[in-house]
């Protein structure tokens, strides 16, 4: 059988473990999964930022070539470069080059002989044409091909195991009247700054990979999607030729990327269950605590007999715990009247309606007990009716108890101190215990029981000692209690009422003798008895 703790462990547990189960599938399967795709969208949008910004640069550096290019000055240079006049020293000096962020610039007319070949070297000089790369790259079939054509193009080139923007743009007059006359290209280096420059503007870190440290299988187009989140993605940009000149990786900033479980999510998670678990432990205390208080309440009646109401207190206000208690308190309240009334039964004799031979002796018992210990005076008072076989025999036995019945009620009312006591003796013979103050009040007392009888006025027409139904009594008055008594019993003081009740039969009835007991005069089978 399980006990409602138990329940509530059980039941804990089993939403623990359901929340717990709940809450990691969920984030297995839903939430981390959907964190990572943002993240990786993030990285996404981080490679086309790269992209832009290239294609950005490229579309400067075009504009700028074509501008230059489509100068009447540069015309007339490429037609007379035997004439440059102030051309070159205007316009193409190491100042002007570093201002516009060139590394190289060549001018080549129709047969693709160069006319002007700079290039500023690490110490920002311009270098002679003889030793200039640029030069001997224009000689190549694919410059030929794909970049010196009529139209203004752009590109990234390799040169001299360097990677370069490049823009070409045909050398025309301003009005784009006459023939072209050769070509204009510019060159930007791709170096440490302007990845730099891009990295500051993308927000992204940017190193460049040496082409020939690539794996075949790493080299990737700038355009190709992210696939999965990682801290650093290689990516190369391609020339128009369809071959990988400059690859880059991109390092993103990894502090923002999804965990599975962080401190954050495992805090949550810690709260989601202690919560409920510590709410669950203070409802199963409120709850239970009241049932165990009642529990065992209900266990001590048990062992002792007696009824006592269930008082828990609960600061919970459980409606059922109330009504339980309410209707168990009830039940307890209705068994005590019936005990009470059962009681009163067992005690009450059903004829006369006073106290029967029980309940006085077990007052004899208590009064016996108190004289030991206290002084005291108290008259145990046997009486007799007289001549009652002969009154049942002519009027009756039904007259018989009426009359047993208001000698009784006459009787009780003689005795009025609530620890006194008139009980039905058996037949037709009652005793009183009554507490007497003095002589005077014993002599009272007599006539008190006396009158009550002859009050009554029972007409009795076959006594013999008069017209109205007497009644004899012994009394044994104990005058002066204490410790003394305990070489006696109650028995002994009973016996001496009835020894005093027989002696006032054999002086005729209708009257009391009294025997007077006290340490001097202690308890005798020849007592000497007072009128
Ligand atoms: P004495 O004067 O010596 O006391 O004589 P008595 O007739 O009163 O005494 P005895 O002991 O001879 O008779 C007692 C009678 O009491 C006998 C019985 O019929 C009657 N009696 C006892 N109990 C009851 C009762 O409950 N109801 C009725 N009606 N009579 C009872
Ligand atoms: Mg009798
Ligand atoms: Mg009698």
């Amino acid at each position: 059988m399980l006990t409602i703790r138990q329940l509530f462990y059980y039941l804990t547990s089993a939403y623990i473990i359901l929340l717990l189960a709940g809450l990691l599938l969920g984030r297995w399967f839903w939430f981390y999964p959907v964190e990572l795709e943002n993240y990786l969208h993030q990285q996404q949008k981080e490679l086309f930022s790269l992209s832009s910004a290239i294609d950005l640069r490229q579309q400067q550096l075009l504009a700028m070539a074509t501008d230059y290019g489509h100068w009447n000055e540069t015309w007339n240079f490429v037609r007379q470069p035997d004439q440059p006049g102030d051309y070159l020293q205007h316009n193409f000096t190491a100042a002007s080059m570093e201002t516009l962020s060139l590394d190289a610039v060549v001018i080549l007319n129709r047969e693709y002989q160069p006319l002007l070949a700079y290039q500023l070297d690490e110490q920002q000089q311009l270098l002679l044409p003889a030793d200039n790369n640029f030069f001997n790259w224009t000689r190549s079939e694919f410059a030929h091909e794909s970049l010196l054509i009529a139209e203004p193009v752009n590109d990234v080139l390799n040169i001299g195991e360097h990677a370069y923007l490049v823009a070409v743009s045909p050398v025309l007059q301003s009005d784009h009247q006459g023939p072209q006359a050769g070509w204009l290209l510019f060159f930007q280096r791709v170096d440490e700054q302007l990845l730099t420059n891009i990295s500051n503007i993308i927000r992204v870190g940017l190193r460049e990979i040496p082409l020939s440290t690539m794996d075949a299988s790493t080299i990737m187009p700038l355009e190709l999607p992210i696939h999965e989140v990682a801290a650093s993605h290689p990516r190369c940009v391609y020339n128009s030729n369809q071959l990988p000149v400059l690859c880059l990786e991109l390092q993103h900033d990894m502090t923002n990327m999804p965990e599975f479980m962080n401190r954050g999510i495992f805090i949550a998670l810690m709260f989601m269950i202690l919560l409920p678990a510590l709410l669950f432990a203070v409802l199963l205390h409120q709850l239970t605590s009241p049932i165990r208080q009642a529990t065992s309440l209900l266990q001590r009646n048990n062992s002792d007999g007696l009824l006592r109401p269930v008082l828990f207190s609960s600061p919970l206000r459980v409606k059922e715990l109330r009504q339980l208690r309410n209707a168990f308190n009830e039940l307890v309240y209705t068994a005590r009247q019936q005990q009470a009334k059962l009681e009163q039964l067992s005690n009450t004799d059903r004829l006369t309606n006073i106290a029967n031979r029980r309940a006085f002796d077990e007052t004899l018992d208590n009064t016996w007990r108190r004289l030991c210990r206290h002084s005291q005076q108290a008259a145990l008072v046997l009486c007799d009716i007289d001549y009652f076989k002969a009154y049942n025999d002519h009027y009756g036995h039904q007259a018989g108890d009426d009359v047993l019945h208001k000698v009784a009620q006459a009787l009780k009312g003689c005795a009025r101190r609530t620890d006194e006591i008139a009980a039905r003796f058996g037949g037709e013979e009652f005793v009183l215990i009554l507490y007497v103050d003095n002589d005077v009040d014993m002599h009272s007392i007599r006539e008190r029981i006396q009158e009550s009888i002859r009050n009554l006025k029972i007409p009795h027409g076959y006594s013999n000692t008069g017209p109205i139904l007497t009644l004899s009594f012994g009394v044994a008055w104990i005058r002066d209690s204490g410790a003394w008594l305990e070489n006696y019993t109650a028995a002994d003081w009973l016996h001496a009422a009835d020894s005093a009740l027989y002696a006032a039969k054999g002086a005729g009835r209708n009257c009391s003798l009294v025997q007077i007991i006290s340490a001097d005069q202690p308890f005798t089978d020849q007592p000497k008895l007072l009128q």
